[in-house]
Protein backbone atom coordinates (compact mmCIF):
# COMPACT_ATOMS: atom_id res chain seq x y z
CA UNK A 1 0.00 0.00 0.00
CA UNK A 2 1.13 3.45 -1.35
CA UNK A 3 1.10 6.71 0.65
CA UNK A 4 -2.62 7.52 1.34
CA UNK A 5 -2.18 11.32 2.77
CA UNK A 6 0.59 14.02 1.95
CA UNK A 7 0.41 17.18 3.97
CA UNK A 8 2.81 19.77 3.83
CA UNK A 9 2.85 22.85 6.01
CA UNK A 10 4.49 26.22 5.32
CA UNK A 11 5.84 27.62 8.43
CA UNK A 12 8.60 30.12 8.97
CA UNK A 13 9.29 27.66 12.27
CA UNK A 14 10.14 24.39 11.10
CA UNK A 15 11.27 23.16 14.05
CA UNK A 16 8.12 23.65 15.62
CA UNK A 17 6.29 21.51 13.26
CA UNK A 18 8.83 18.88 12.86
CA UNK A 19 8.70 18.05 16.62
CA UNK A 20 5.04 17.20 15.98
CA UNK A 21 6.50 14.72 12.91
CA UNK A 22 8.65 13.14 15.50
CA UNK A 23 6.42 11.84 17.78
CA UNK A 24 4.25 8.54 18.73
CA UNK A 25 1.67 7.75 16.27
CA UNK A 26 1.98 9.77 13.52
CA UNK A 27 6.44 9.47 13.46
CA UNK A 28 5.06 5.82 13.05
CA UNK A 29 2.66 6.15 10.21
CA UNK A 30 5.39 8.37 8.20
CA UNK A 31 7.95 5.75 8.85
CA UNK A 32 5.50 2.84 8.10
CA UNK A 33 4.38 4.97 5.01
CA UNK A 34 0.98 5.69 5.49
CA UNK A 35 1.03 9.52 5.34
CA UNK A 36 4.26 11.73 4.45
CA UNK A 37 4.71 15.09 5.57
CA UNK A 38 7.21 18.06 4.87
CA UNK A 39 7.33 21.37 5.99
CA UNK A 40 8.42 24.52 4.17
CA UNK A 41 9.93 27.58 5.32
CA UNK A 42 8.62 30.40 2.96
CA UNK A 43 11.79 33.01 4.23
CA UNK A 44 13.72 29.97 1.43
CA UNK A 45 11.61 32.06 -1.04
CA UNK A 46 12.61 35.59 -0.31
CA UNK A 47 14.43 36.97 -2.15
CA UNK A 48 15.53 39.62 0.23
CA UNK A 49 19.20 39.33 1.34
CA UNK A 50 17.97 39.39 4.79
CA UNK A 51 15.48 36.40 4.17
CA UNK A 52 11.97 39.24 5.12
CA UNK A 53 9.46 37.70 4.62
CA UNK A 54 6.80 40.33 6.18
CA UNK A 55 5.92 44.07 5.39
CA UNK A 56 4.03 47.48 6.66
CA UNK A 57 0.24 47.45 6.01
CA UNK A 58 -1.36 49.34 3.37
CA UNK A 59 -3.58 52.04 4.94
CA UNK A 60 -1.84 51.76 7.92
CA UNK A 61 -2.42 49.61 11.34
CA UNK A 62 -0.27 48.12 13.46
CA UNK A 63 2.65 45.23 13.20
CA UNK A 64 3.55 43.44 9.61
CA UNK A 65 1.77 41.23 7.26
CA UNK A 66 3.05 37.82 5.66
CA UNK A 67 3.79 39.15 2.27
CA UNK A 68 2.33 37.07 -1.38
CA UNK A 69 5.37 36.17 -2.60
CA UNK A 70 7.62 33.75 -0.29
CA UNK A 71 4.38 32.22 0.29
CA UNK A 72 2.89 31.90 -3.21
CA UNK A 73 6.54 30.67 -4.32
CA UNK A 74 6.52 27.83 -1.59
CA UNK A 75 2.95 26.82 -2.61
CA UNK A 76 4.61 25.78 -6.10
CA UNK A 77 7.40 24.11 -4.95
CA UNK A 78 5.42 21.95 -3.17
CA UNK A 79 2.22 21.93 -5.41
CA UNK A 80 3.54 23.01 -9.03
CA UNK A 81 -0.51 22.76 -10.47
CA UNK A 82 -3.88 22.26 -8.71
CA UNK A 83 -4.88 19.08 -8.54
CA UNK A 84 -8.89 17.90 -7.59
CA UNK A 85 -7.19 16.11 -5.36
CA UNK A 86 -5.23 18.46 -3.74
CA UNK A 87 -6.64 21.34 -1.33
CA UNK A 88 -4.46 24.53 -0.44
CA UNK A 89 -5.62 25.83 3.29
CA UNK A 90 -4.94 29.15 5.07
CA UNK A 91 -5.13 28.77 8.92
CA UNK A 92 -7.03 31.91 9.81
CA UNK A 93 -8.91 33.25 13.01
CA UNK A 94 -11.67 34.06 10.00
CA UNK A 95 -11.91 30.89 8.55
CA UNK A 96 -14.78 28.47 8.86
CA UNK A 97 -14.59 26.04 12.22
CA UNK A 98 -12.82 23.19 11.89
CA UNK A 99 -14.66 20.07 13.55
CA UNK A 100 -14.73 16.22 13.11
CA UNK A 101 -17.10 16.58 9.50
CA UNK A 102 -14.11 18.81 7.59
CA UNK A 103 -11.64 16.12 9.35
CA UNK A 104 -13.64 13.66 7.76
CA UNK A 105 -14.57 15.12 4.05
CA UNK A 106 -10.79 16.15 4.00
CA UNK A 107 -9.06 12.84 4.54
CA UNK A 108 -11.98 11.29 1.91
CA UNK A 109 -12.01 14.04 -1.03
CA UNK A 110 -7.93 14.68 -1.11
CA UNK A 111 -4.78 12.71 -0.66
CA UNK A 112 -2.82 16.20 -0.84
CA UNK A 113 -3.08 19.10 1.62
CA UNK A 114 -1.02 22.00 1.92
CA UNK A 115 -1.58 24.02 5.18
CA UNK A 116 -0.67 27.50 4.91
CA UNK A 117 -0.06 29.05 8.84
CA UNK A 118 0.23 32.91 9.19
CA UNK A 119 2.07 34.91 11.84
CA UNK A 120 2.46 38.56 12.48
CA UNK A 121 -0.82 40.23 11.77
CA UNK A 122 -1.52 37.83 9.38
CA UNK A 123 -1.19 36.75 5.52
CA UNK A 124 -1.67 39.40 2.57
CA UNK A 125 -5.18 38.86 1.89
CA UNK A 126 -4.15 37.95 -1.89
CA UNK A 127 -3.12 34.75 -0.90
CA UNK A 128 -6.58 34.03 1.04
CA UNK A 129 -8.44 34.81 -2.37
CA UNK A 130 -5.77 33.79 -5.32
CA UNK A 131 -3.99 30.83 -3.97
CA UNK A 132 -6.15 29.27 -0.88
CA UNK A 133 -8.82 26.87 -1.85
CA UNK A 134 -10.46 27.75 1.41
CA UNK A 135 -9.67 29.05 5.33
CA UNK A 136 -9.90 27.18 8.49
CA UNK A 137 -10.49 28.32 11.67
CA UNK A 138 -9.32 26.39 15.06
CA UNK A 139 -11.33 28.19 17.05
CA UNK A 140 -12.72 31.41 17.89
CA UNK A 141 -9.58 32.99 19.82
CA UNK A 142 -6.53 34.44 18.04
CA UNK A 143 -3.31 32.76 18.11
CA UNK A 144 0.32 33.81 17.27
CA UNK A 145 0.67 31.91 14.10
CA UNK A 146 -1.30 29.03 12.13
CA UNK A 147 1.51 26.33 13.32
CA UNK A 148 -0.65 24.72 15.84
CA UNK A 149 -3.88 24.74 13.83
CA UNK A 150 -1.65 22.76 10.71
CA UNK A 151 -0.94 20.60 13.53
CA UNK A 152 -4.57 20.09 15.04
CA UNK A 153 -6.11 19.35 11.17
CA UNK A 154 -3.06 17.34 10.05
CA UNK A 155 -3.20 15.32 13.60
CA UNK A 156 -7.43 14.96 13.07
CA UNK A 157 -7.08 13.73 9.37
CA UNK A 158 -4.53 11.37 9.45
CA UNK A 159 -5.85 9.29 12.15
CA UNK A 160 -8.42 8.25 9.97
CA UNK A 161 -6.08 6.77 7.89
CA UNK A 162 -6.52 2.98 7.94
CA UNK A 163 -3.20 1.50 10.22
CA UNK A 164 -2.57 4.69 11.68
CA UNK A 165 -4.05 4.33 14.88
CA UNK A 166 -3.31 1.09 16.56
CA UNK A 167 -6.70 -0.01 16.44
CA UNK A 168 -9.04 0.32 13.50
CA UNK A 169 -12.00 0.69 15.54
CA UNK A 170 -10.98 3.78 17.77
CA UNK A 171 -11.26 6.57 15.44
CA UNK A 172 -15.23 5.49 14.72
CA UNK A 173 -16.02 5.20 18.97
CA UNK A 174 -14.07 9.19 19.42
CA UNK A 175 -16.69 11.77 20.21
CA UNK A 176 -17.61 13.47 17.24
CA UNK A 177 -16.99 11.05 14.15
CA UNK A 178 -21.30 10.92 14.98
CA UNK A 179 -22.30 13.93 16.99
CA UNK A 180 -22.14 12.59 20.06
CA UNK A 181 -19.58 12.15 22.63
CA UNK A 182 -17.69 9.29 24.04
CA UNK A 183 -18.40 7.52 26.89
CA UNK A 184 -16.21 7.52 29.68
CA UNK A 185 -13.30 4.93 29.76
CA UNK A 186 -11.11 3.67 32.42
CA UNK A 187 -7.79 1.71 32.61
CA UNK A 188 -5.75 -0.54 35.83
CA UNK A 189 -6.41 -0.47 38.86
CA UNK A 190 -9.84 -0.85 39.18
CA UNK A 191 -9.91 1.07 42.34
CA UNK A 192 -7.34 4.55 43.20
CA UNK A 193 -7.68 6.35 46.36
CA UNK A 194 -11.11 5.09 46.55
CA UNK A 195 -12.70 5.92 43.41
CA UNK A 196 -13.81 2.94 41.72
CA UNK A 197 -14.51 2.02 38.28
CA UNK A 198 -18.03 1.46 37.76
CA UNK A 199 -18.83 -2.20 38.41
CA UNK A 200 -20.15 -3.24 34.93
CA UNK A 201 -17.27 -2.70 33.30
CA UNK A 202 -15.34 -5.36 35.48
CA UNK A 203 -18.99 -7.36 34.82
CA UNK A 204 -17.14 -8.93 32.01
CA UNK A 205 -21.57 -9.00 30.76
CA UNK A 206 -20.91 -7.13 26.93
CA UNK A 207 -24.38 -6.66 26.41
CA UNK A 208 -24.35 -4.87 29.62
CA UNK A 209 -21.83 -2.78 28.95
CA UNK A 210 -22.82 -1.36 25.62
CA UNK A 211 -25.97 -0.79 27.08
CA UNK A 212 -24.06 1.44 29.72
CA UNK A 213 -21.75 2.94 27.37
CA UNK A 214 -24.37 3.77 25.49
CA UNK A 215 -26.13 5.62 28.38
CA UNK A 216 -22.80 7.32 29.69
CA UNK A 217 -22.28 8.34 26.32
CA UNK A 218 -26.04 10.04 25.60
CA UNK A 219 -25.50 11.45 29.45
CA UNK A 220 -22.26 12.94 28.36
CA UNK A 221 -23.37 14.72 25.24
CA UNK A 222 -26.49 16.00 27.29
CA UNK A 223 -24.14 17.70 30.19
CA UNK A 224 -21.60 19.07 28.17
CA UNK A 225 -22.53 19.55 24.49
CA UNK A 226 -26.44 19.53 24.27
CA UNK A 227 -26.21 21.35 20.83
CA UNK A 228 -24.40 17.88 18.86
CA UNK A 229 -27.87 16.06 20.15
CA UNK A 230 -30.04 18.45 17.94
CA UNK A 231 -27.85 17.42 15.15
CA UNK A 232 -28.36 13.71 15.86
CA UNK A 233 -31.14 11.90 14.59
CA UNK A 234 -32.33 9.83 17.75
CA UNK A 235 -33.55 6.80 17.89
CA UNK A 236 -36.45 5.24 19.69
CA UNK A 237 -34.17 3.40 22.25
CA UNK A 238 -31.87 6.79 22.83
CA UNK A 239 -35.11 8.62 22.98
CA UNK A 240 -36.01 6.36 25.95
CA UNK A 241 -32.66 6.57 27.30
CA UNK A 242 -32.44 10.53 27.09
CA UNK A 243 -35.87 10.19 29.56
CA UNK A 244 -34.54 8.17 32.09
CA UNK A 245 -31.26 10.55 31.58
CA UNK A 246 -33.88 13.18 32.46
CA UNK A 247 -36.21 11.12 35.18
CA UNK A 248 -32.24 10.67 36.97
CA UNK A 249 -30.95 14.29 36.69
CA UNK A 250 -34.79 15.69 38.61
CA UNK A 251 -34.54 13.31 41.22
CA UNK A 252 -30.92 14.62 41.76
N1 LIG B 1 -4.88 39.86 12.53
C1 LIG B 1 -5.47 38.57 12.42
C2 LIG B 1 -6.94 38.63 12.76
O1 LIG B 1 -7.31 39.40 13.64
O2 LIG B 1 -7.70 37.84 12.18
C3 LIG B 1 -4.79 37.59 13.36
C4 LIG B 1 -3.46 37.14 12.89
S1 LIG B 1 -2.79 35.92 13.93
C5 LIG B 1 -1.98 36.89 15.15
C6 LIG B 1 -1.48 35.27 12.99
C7 LIG B 1 -1.78 33.96 12.30
O3 LIG B 1 -2.10 32.98 13.26
C8 LIG B 1 -2.93 33.96 11.32
O4 LIG B 1 -2.55 34.44 10.05
C9 LIG B 1 -3.31 32.50 11.29
O5 LIG B 1 -2.53 31.77 10.37
C10 LIG B 1 -2.98 32.03 12.70
N2 LIG B 1 -4.15 31.93 13.58
C11 LIG B 1 -4.40 32.67 14.67
N3 LIG B 1 -5.54 32.30 15.26
C12 LIG B 1 -6.02 31.27 14.54
C13 LIG B 1 -7.18 30.46 14.64
N4 LIG B 1 -8.09 30.64 15.60
N5 LIG B 1 -7.36 29.50 13.72
C14 LIG B 1 -6.46 29.30 12.72
N6 LIG B 1 -5.36 30.05 12.58
C15 LIG B 1 -5.13 31.02 13.46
Amino acid sequence: MGIIMHIDILSLFPEFIEAFFNQSMIKRAIDNQLISMKVTDPRDFSHDKHRHVDDTIYGGGAGMLMKCGPIDEACHAVLPEKKENARIICLSPAGTPFTQDKAKELYKKYDHLVLICGHYEGIDHRIETEVADELISIGDYVLTGGELGAMVIADAVARMVPGVLGDAGSAVSDSFYEPLLEYPQYTKPAEYKGWKVPDILLSGHHEKIDAWRKKEALRRTLENRPDLLDKRILTDEEKKILQEIQEERDKT
